[in-house]
């Protein structure tokens, strides 16, 4: 019985003491967890965050996504709210968003901490977050698809980064080693260990293309062209009509972005066949389908285009291009010690994954423009790093159909005629853009 209340003096005593600022110890970085409304739930501002954990981060207007290997972390960002009811409501729930801050950006600490599988450790004066050393253990190789792939599995997914002659596997504890491969390109795989991780070097890649790929505890780097491309086969345009299922996107009424992007898509991409392209969907009906299964499909890509259409956020009415071309001050950012290795000199190609000729993503919005301006829109463009757009390597374009809150923009979603003439426009400008070349 007094155990029990010893108990409760301490439950009562612990959102007391929880109200201040305290040190958050990540790594060897020392950061700042608060404590917005003193609801006891712990905040930090994300890129750091992001940095001294090692994930990848990615931020826009209104989200936020993190990485680890295959693993996606996303947040939508939501300003401070005045009332301390509202307020308490974010922070105290199951999955609590980031809030925004002025300029900062904040992230619930526990709830990402516990989503990447680091250890979250809390004491009256300070919190502790720290992301366990990966371990090897395994690797394979194989030849798929006229390929090498090398298959290196881990104890956690970890993030691998180009490193001039190799890669980065950053976190993981592997011993110095040599793995001969009777590869069709590839003639050994050696790793080295090194501060930040390991290194791996794909002996006979040099010159091929490598792609990297990431599933829960595996990291595979693709050595050689991809073989299911052919000279002689048509370019592949991927269509990815926003969200679906129970992900149902801007809504004013019993209009939903999901039902309007699949609508658009699907006639886009009957008019892109009969053009003679290969053309696929993200999704077909209505369902959810992961942001890394759309990277998947982007990744694939010689057009990518996403369909989506603004809900109340957006200030200005009018369709939307959003491009992600240039991988200069915005790119995603990576670990601190990433951020050194970049440092460098003669360093240009670390993020050469999410390189692509700059040309070609501006030409393909300046045909949807060009297209869009045959109906009368004059569409508003940005150049933001959304994730989704960062995995193409061919051009790219977020296409924001409308906003739901503005009452023309909505008739004219609405209406399954202008539908269709948005399914031309998509149809038009990359037909457009896939003739003309870069
Ligand atoms: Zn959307």
């Amino acid at each position: 019985m007094k155990r029990w209340w010893w108990l409760l003096a301490f439950l009562m005593l612990v959102p007391a003491l929880a109200q201040t600022e305290k040190p958050l110890l990540v790594g060897g970085t020392v950061l700042t967890a608060e404590y917005p409304g003193g609801f006891g739930v712990s905040y930090v501002e994300a890129r750091p965050f992001a940095q001294a954990l090692g994930l990848m981060y990615w931020a826009s207007d209104g989200e936020v996504i993190l990485g680890l290997g295959s693993r996606r972390l996303r947040f939508v960002v939501t300003p401070v709210p005045r009332s301390k009811t509202a307020l308490k409501k974010l922070v105290v729930s199951e999955s609590p968003p980031a809030l925004r801050r002025g300029e900062r950006v904040l992230l619930p600490v526990r709830y990402t901490a516990r989503a990447f599988g680091a250890l979250y450790s809390g004491s009256e004066t300070s919190l502790k977050v720290l992301l366990p050393d990966a371990e090897m253990q395994g690797f394979e190789h194989r030849v798929i698809g006229g390929r090498d792939v090398v298959v290196l599995r881990t104890s956690r997914d970890v993030n691998a980064l180009r490193d001039g002659a190799g890669w980065w596997l950053l976190g993981l504890r592997a011993g110095e080693s040599v793995r001969d491969v009777p590869g069709l390109y590839l003639s050994r795989v050696r790793f080295a260990p090194g501060e930040y991780g390991t290194r791996v070097y794909l002996d006979g890649s040099e010159g091929w293309p490598v792609d990297v790929a990431y599933f829960p505890g595996e990291v595979r780097f693709y050595v050689g062209p991809p073989a299911e491309r052919r000279a002689e086969d048509p370019p592949l345009v991927v269509i990815d009509p926003g969200h679906g299922g129970t992900d149902v996107g801007a809504r004013y009424g019993n209009l939903f972005e999901k039902d309007l992007t699949l609508k658009v898509a699907r006639e886009a991409a009957a008019r892109l066949r009969r053009m003679g392209y290969r053309v696929e969907l993200t999704r077909d009906r209505d369902e959810q389908v992961s942001v890394y299964a759309r990277t998947q499909w982007a990744a694939r890509a010689d057009v990518f285009v996403s369909l989506h259409v603004a809900g109340s956020e957006v200030v200005s009415p009018g369709p939307a291009l959003y491009t992600y071309a240039n991988v200069g001050a915005d790119a995603p950012v990576f670990v601190a010690h990433a951020r050194k290795l970049l440092a460098r000199p003669g360093y240009p190609e670390v993020l050469a994954r999410y390189a692509r000729p700059a040309r070609s993503v501006s030409a393909l919005a300046d045909r949807f423009e060009y297209e869009l301006g045959r109906l009368g829109l004059t569409p508003r463009r940005g150049e933001t790093p959304l994730y989704l757009l960062s995995y193409a390597p061919g051009a790219a374009v977020l296409f924001e159909m409308g906003a739901l809150r503005d009452a023309g923009d909505r008739a004219r979603l609405a209406d399954p005629a202008q539908q269709s003439a948005y399914a031309q426009v998509i149809a038009r400008a990359v037909d457009a853009y896939l003739r003309g070349g870069r």
